[in-house]
C-alpha cells in the first residue's frame, strides 16, 4: 500500500535519521500491516507504531521531492519519551542516553532550557541570561557542564549600585538597611543548625509519616534578607517551614556565605546559559520534538505508553510509542490536558498551587545606566514587597536595556504585570531620571512556577502519595514541583532516580 500525504512527516529515532531533512511530499510504503498502521486524516497522515518499526530508505526515482520509504517491522523506536525539555528535562535526556538508551524530547516551545534563557540584542549582539542565571558549586554541576562542553566561572559581582525603593509610592525607602554581611554569617549559622535536622528535605520531599509538626508550622521570625532573596515565592512568613527550607537548604546558603570571597555561584564564562542546552540539542538531534504538545497518553497496557504528539509550527502528529514516559514538566492539570490522568493521580495534581512570575526586557525606562531597584514596603515585617508587584528592576549589560521581574500569588495575564511593570517605571522617583517612555522589547512568562500544596495536604501525607506515582503506569517523574526550584538540585534529584528508572 502506498500512501501520499503532501504536509511534511516526522518521525523518531532510527526513523528520524532516514528521513533527514524533513519532505514535504512524502510517499511511504507501509509493510506488514498487522503491526503498522497509517491513517489519513484530513490532508495530513498520521503514522500509528503499534510495534517497534525500522525505516530503509529505498529511493527509486530520481525526483529528491519523492523519495520512497519502505517501512519494515524490528528495530528501535525510543525507550523513554520525555515531556519537558527544561532543566530536568534535558538531563535526563542527556543523561539517559550516556547510558545508552533511545529518548525523544517533547518541548511545547522552540527550544530547549524552559526557565534557562538568554537575550541576544539585535542591535549589539550582546548576550543577557534570565530566568536561571546561577547553579552551585556542585560535582554534578560541573561534570554535565563539562559532558556539554560548556565553561563555568564563579559569577562576578558588578559594580552596579543597589536601590531600595517603596513601589506603593515610588520613593526612595532610606529607612531599609539590608543585613551585613557579619549579621548573615551568624544568622545562617543557626539557621543550617536547623536545616540539618531534616535531611530528606534537602535530597527531596522524601518526608516522614508522621510530618514533623515544626515543619508545617509559619515561621515566626526569618532571616530578612532571605525574603528579599526570594522574592518571587511570596511571603515565605505565610508558608509552612518545609518551604522555607525547600528554598533556602544548606546549598544555598553555602553559596550565599561564598559569595562574600568571591567565589559561591557558578554561571557560563561566555555568560550565555542558554548554551548548556544549545549544546544538549545538538546532542540530542533529531529525537528533539520541539514545538510540541501533547494530544493523548495512552498508559492503559502494562509494557508500553503511546503518545499521540502535535508539532504545531509543522501542522504533523506524531504518533510515539515507548516503554516509559517520563514527565517532567509543571504538574498542574491544565498543563497535563490529555494525559490519561487516574482518579488519583488527579487527586494529587489537582491540589497544586502556583505562584506567577514574568520578566519583561524595557528600553526607554529613563533610569540612569549605574543603579538596580529592589521593591521593598516599608510597613510589612522585614519590608518584603507584597505580590502582586514589581519586585526588582536590573540593569543590564546592554546600555539603556533594563529587566524588570514581577510576580504574583497566581497566574495573571501577561497584560497585568505589563501594565504594573510600564506604570511602576514611570512613577519610580529616581534622581538622574530621564524622560521616562517605557516600552517592551521582550516579556515572558515563567509561570506555573513554585508549586506548593496546602499545610494540611503535607500533614495528610501528599508528598509521601505523590512519590508514590513513581514508576506506576510506567510513567517516572522529575522537576521542580517533586524538589524545589533549583536546577543544580533537580539535576542530584533526577541522577537518583535513574537506577529505578533505568531498571524499570
Ligand atoms: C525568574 C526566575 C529565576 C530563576 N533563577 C534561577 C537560578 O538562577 N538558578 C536556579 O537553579 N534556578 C532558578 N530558577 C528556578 C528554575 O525554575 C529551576 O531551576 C528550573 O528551571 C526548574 O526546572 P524544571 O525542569 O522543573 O522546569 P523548567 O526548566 O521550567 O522546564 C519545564 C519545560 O517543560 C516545558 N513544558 C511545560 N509544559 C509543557 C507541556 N504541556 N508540553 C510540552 N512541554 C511543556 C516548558 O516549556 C519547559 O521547557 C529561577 C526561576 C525563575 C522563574
Amino acid at each position: 500500500m502506498t500512501l501520499i500525504c503532501c504536509e511534511p512527516v516526522r518521525m523518531v529515532g532510527s526513523a528520524a535519521t532516514a528521513l533527514r531533512p524533513v519532505y514535504s511530499l512524502v510517499s511511504l510504503e507501509i509493510v506488514g500491516r498487522r503491526r503498522a498502521e497509517a491513517l489519513l486524516l484530513g490532508s495530513r497522515i498520521l503514522i500509528r507504531y503499534s510495534a517497534r518499526l525500522h525505516l530503509s530508505q529505498n529511493r527509486i526515482s530520481d525526483d529528491h521531492s519523492r523519495p520512497l520509504y519502505s517501512v519494515t517491522q524490528n528495530a528501535s523506536l525510543p525507550t523513554f519519551s520525555l515531556v519537558g525539555g527544561g532543566s530536568s528535562g534535558t538531563y535526563s535526556a542527556i543523561r539517559l542516553s550516556d547510558l545508552g538508551k533511545t529518548v525523544v524530547v517533547v518541548e511545547q516551545h522552540d527550544q530547549l532550557g524552559g526557565q534557562t534563557q538568554t537575550y541576544t540584542d539585535p542591535t549589539t549582539g550582546g548576550k543577557i541570561d534570565y530566568g536561571v542565571v546561577v547553579w552551585h558549586g556542585l560535582s554534578i554541576v560541573r561534570d554535565y557542564f563539562a559532558s556539554l562542553n560548556a565553561s563555568l566561572v564563579y559569577r562576578p559581582t558588578d559594580n552596579i549600585t543597589t536601590k531600595y525603593f517603596d513601589f506603593t509610592t515610588g520613593k526612595l525607602d532610606t529607612s531599609y538597611v539590608p543585613d551585613a554581611p557579619a549579621d548573615l554569617i551568624a544568622a545562617f549559622s543557626g539557621y543550617v543548625n536547623q536545616i540539618a535536622k531534616y535531611p530528606y528535605v534537602n535530597a527531596g520531599l522524601f518526608l516522614p509519616s508522621p510530618v514533623p509538626s515544626d515543619l508545617l508550622y509559619q515561621p515566626q521570625t526569618m532571616i530578612g534578607f532571605l525574603l528579599g532573596f526570594a522574592k518571587g515565592m511570596g511571603n515565605l512568613l505565610k508558608q509552612p517551614t518545609l518551604y522555607v527550607m525547600k528554598n533556602f537548604g544548606a546549598d544555598i546558603i553555602t553559596d550565599i556565605l561564598a559569595t562574600f570571597a568571591g567565589k559561591g555561584f557558578l554561571t557560563t564564562a561566555l555568560h550565555n546559559n542558554h548554551l548548556l542546552y544549545a549544546n544538549a540539542a545538538a546532542v540530542l538531534g533529531n529525537n528533539i520534538f520541539s514545538n510540541s504538545t501533547i494530544v493523548s497518553v495512552d498508559r492503559s497496557s502494562h509494557n508500553q505508553v503511546k503518545i499521540l504528539v502535535n508539532t504545531t509550527n509543522m501542522k504533523v502528529y506524531t504518533m510515539l510509542q515507548c516503554d516509559t514516559i517520563m514527565m517532567t514538566i509543571p504538574p498542574k492539570l491544565d498543563n497535563l490536558k490529555g494525559c490519561d490522568l487516574s482518579r488519583f493521580e488527579l487527586s494529587l495534581f489537582g491540589q497544586f498551587m502556583n505562584k506567577g512570575c514574568y520578566a519583561g526586557f524595557v528600553r526607554n525606562s529613563g533610569l540612569p545606566n549605574n543603579i538596580t531597584i529592589f521593591n521593598v514596603n516599608p510597613n510589612t515585617l522585614y519590608s518584603h514587597a507584597l505580590l502582586p508587584a514589581t519586585y526588582k528592576i536590573a540593569q543590564t549589560s546592554v546600555p539603556g536595556l533594563v529587566v524588570a521581574v514581577f510576580g504574583a500569588n497566581q497566574t495573571i495575564p501577561d497584560q497585568q504585570g505589563q501594565h504594573q511593570i510600564l506604570s511602576d517605571l514611570k512613577q519610580l522617583q529616581v534622581a538622574g531620571k530621564g524622560r521616562s517612555n517605557p516600552e517592551f522589547v521582550i516579556y515572558t512568562s515563567h509561570t506555573p512556577f513554585e508549586l506548593t500544596v496546602p499545610t494540611a495536604a503535607i500533614a495528610g501525607g501528599f508528598y509521601q502519595q505523590l512519590y508514590g506515582l513513581q514508576g506506576t503506569r510506567n510513567t517516572f517523574y522529575t522537576g521542580a514541583a517533586w524538589h524545589t526550584q533549583d536546577s543544580s538540585l533537580l539535576w542530584q534529584f533526577t541522577e537518583a532516580l535513574l537506577p529505578n528508572i533505568t531498571a524499570n
